[in-house]
């Protein structure tokens, strides 16, 4: 009976994430195959709390512990895509949270590094991830906006979660030709995901449109 349950439910899922990858992301634009893929290939219902596992998949951020969110899948797609992200580059995915955008771009094959605030989501994260197969990412906690100078230079460093401006210790840790994707705070509630590129000792920036992400904190991140 339990076992006709689940198997339900696992079917359910696997139609939720067509669904995503159908209406929600190659619909709104999204092209590049190794992220629809990855995304396709993640089960998002292991990185969102238990009981919203029959969610997972819905066209929104969904709640996780310590007040933060799981991003959208259509921004983490966005965030990916605008990443650029290859097999083999070097990663650092800031603001953990879950874990799932950490597992999508190891999932596109790239080395990731990832770094969590909170202690407690960072280690709720770590076990997602081994649970799900993602053994290889590495977890770390503390402040994100300072990168991770023992794992330098980055081909990306991508952020979920909203800051006053680039920190400079991004630009110090991105390799020639990485790419930074990050929201910045553009107050009265709206925030603006932006890409850099790194051109020798030049920088390319473009706009992304407007998004909502939670702040950054730390010593390079919102007051
Ligand atoms: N990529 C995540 C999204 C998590 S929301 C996912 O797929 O689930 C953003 C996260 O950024 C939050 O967990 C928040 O605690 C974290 N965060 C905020 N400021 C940070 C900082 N300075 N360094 C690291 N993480 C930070």
């Amino acid at each position: 009976m339990g076992e006709a349950a689940g198997s339900g439910l696992d079917a359910l899922l696997r139609q939720r994430r067509r669904e995503m990858i159908e209406w929600h992301l190659e619909a709104r634009g999204i092209r590049d195959r190794r992220v629809l893929d990855a995304m396709d290939r993640v089960p998002r219902e292991r990185f969102v709390p238990e009981h919203l596992a029959r969610d997972a998949y819905s066209d929104s951020p969904l709640p996780i512990e310590h007040g933060q969110t799981i991003s959208q899948p259509y921004i983490v797609a966005l965030t990916a895509e605008a990443g650029r992200i290859s097999p083999g580059d070097r990663v650092l995915d800031v603001g953990t949270g879950s874990g799932y955008a950490a597992a999508v771009y190891a999932a596109m094959g790239a080395e990731v590094w990832s770094i969590e605030y909170v202690a407690e989501l960072a280690a709720t994260a770590r076990r997602a991830l081994d649970a799900a197969g993602f053994e290889r990412v590495r977890v770390a906690s503390g402040d994100g906006t300072l990168a991770l100078a023992d794992a330098a230079p980055f081909d990306a460093i991508l952020a979920a979660a909203a800051g006053p401006e680039i920190p400079a210790p991004w630009l110090d840790q991105l390799a020639d030709g990485g790419r930074i994707v990050m929201p910045l705070e553009r107050g009265l509630g709206w925030q603006q995901l932006i890409r850099l590129i790194r051109r020798g000792d030049e920088y390319d920036r473009d706009d992304l449109g407007a998004v909502r992400f939670v702040p950054l904190r730390g010593e390079h991140g919102l007051r």
